[in-house]
């Protein structure tokens, strides 16, 4: 079944210059872009986004990091998309991500890791709306 996942190219990623080899490994994926936003998110943009992290002991560096320069949020669309993107991310720790995916390839730390991407269909439903309303987002 068609699905839309959010992902973000983190600042890490952006900074090394490396979002377009990035968009490529969602375009050989099979990942339709929908939408796409180059974003410096405020402390408080980043801090809302992340608000289920707000008790976790990184919570602090995690919205220093994601606020240290700009990222692209972009909507993918495919189908199975929210696993299959988590799959092509690779596990959250790049010590611990498998060959091949793009925290592997591109992440520098458990923090800068290159890339988000929602984790559920109700993480999906709350953070596409967050970066982009209706008419930024290309019909299917
Ligand atoms: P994800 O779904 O794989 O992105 O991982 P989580 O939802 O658990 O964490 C959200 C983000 O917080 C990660 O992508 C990292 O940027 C950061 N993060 C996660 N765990 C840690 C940690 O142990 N230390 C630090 N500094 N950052 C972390």
């Amino acid at each position: 079944m068609s699905q839309r996942t959010l992902t973000i190219v983190k600042p890490d990623a952006i900074a090394k210059g490396v979002a377009g080899q990035i968009i490529a490994r969602f375009e050989q994926a099979g990942f339709r872009i929908l939408a796409a936003k180059l974003i410096h998110m405020t402390h408080e943009q980043a801090a809302d986004f992340y608000a289920v992290h707000k008790s976790r002991p990184f919570f602090r560096s995690l919205c220093a990091f994601m606020t240290q320069g700009p990222c692209l949020a972009m909507v993918l669309e495919a189908d199975d998309a929210i696993a299959r993107l988590r799959e092509l991310m690779g596990a959250t720790d790049p010590a611990k991500a498998a060959p091949g995916t793009i925290r592997k390839d591109f992440a520098s730390s458990i923090e800068a890791n290159a890339v988000h991407g929602s984790d559920s269909a109700e993480s999906a439903a709350f953070e596409i709306p967050y970066f982009f309303n209706g008419l930024e987002i290309l019909p299917r």
